[in-house]
């Protein structure tokens, strides 16, 4: 399938590892020049490096997403130096303290609330203004499968992919006549550091036994999905939310 991406330009943000970084090696391998934002510069320069040498255009940037400032200032760097901006995917995110919601503690709250939800609302907000620029563009927002349904000791990571969801819907239809499609996928328990961070063996079997394909997804498989709702292969899918769970929502 040709998705189209030649002469398009790309952002995408928590490139520097797991998902983020396979959606980039995709977008780059059909053709588009991406720019590779993450906050560990030097992970998002390891992928950038891995990306040229075979033959890919990309480059990177240390950012902090939840500065709003500078996400307004990448934004029109990338329009000065690239020529535009054609598609965006708002990935970076962390994982949260595992808490019953009466003991969550508040600057966790703040902080993951801003990192994984209001960092997606600053990002659209200035790549649909550089999108509208150059006559329209495509956008995927990173939620989970926990936009769908909820994980107990997790109300925070819960709340803000829920509102990522309805964030997405939202701008979806106000963009929908000004050739902006937004959508946004909900990824399951994928091999990635993330996923890994808070789990020993015992508990990765628990989740394991839980999953109705017996195995984690690869972010390969999260990133063919974010490729063609970027492609205009997807031209009439915006304002949805696409699951590539294995089924575990569906139970
Ligand atoms: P996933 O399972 O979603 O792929 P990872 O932890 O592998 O999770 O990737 C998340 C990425 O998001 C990391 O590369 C991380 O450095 C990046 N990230 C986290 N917080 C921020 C932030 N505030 N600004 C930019 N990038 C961030």
């Amino acid at each position: 399938m040709n998705l189209g991406f030649e002469g398009k330009v790309a952002i995408v943000t928590g490139a520097g590892s797991g998902i983020g970084a396979a959606i980039s090696r995709q977008l780059a391998e059909e053709g588009a020049e991406v720019v590779l934002a993450d906050i560990n510069a030097e992970a998002a320069e390891r992928v950038a490096a891995e990306i040229c040498e075979k033959g890919g255009k990309s480059r990177h940037f240390a950012i902090d997403v939840t500065d709003a400032a500078a996400v307004e200032k990448l934004v029109a760097t990338i329009g000065e130096t690239c020529g535009g901006l054609h598609l965006a995917v708002n990935n970076a995110g962390v994982d949260g303290v595992r808490r019953a919601t009466g003991d969550y503690p508040l600057d966790n709250w703040h902080k993951l609330l801003d990192v994984n939800l209001n960092s997606v609302f600053y990002c659209m907000k200035y790549e649909i203004g550089a999108m509208l620029a150059g006559g329209g563009g495509a956008i995927v927002n990173v939620s989970s499968v926990l936009g769908a349904v909820a994980l107990p000791i997790a109300c925070a990571y819960t709340a803000a992919k829920h509102g990522v969801v309805g964030l997405t819907k939202a701008a979806a239809i106000e963009y929908a006549r000004l050739g902006i499609r937004i959508n946004a996928v909900g990824p399951g328990w994928i091999e990635t550091p993330l996923s890994s961070e808070h789990r020993d063996i015992a508990s990765s079997r628990r989740m394991e036994a839980l999953q109705p394909m017996g195995r984690r997804g690869t972010p390969q498989e999260v990133a063919a999905l974010v490729c063609f709702l970027l492609s205009e292969q997807a031209s009439f899918i915006t304002g949805s939310y696409h699951l590539v769970d294995g089924a575990y929502s569906a139970h």
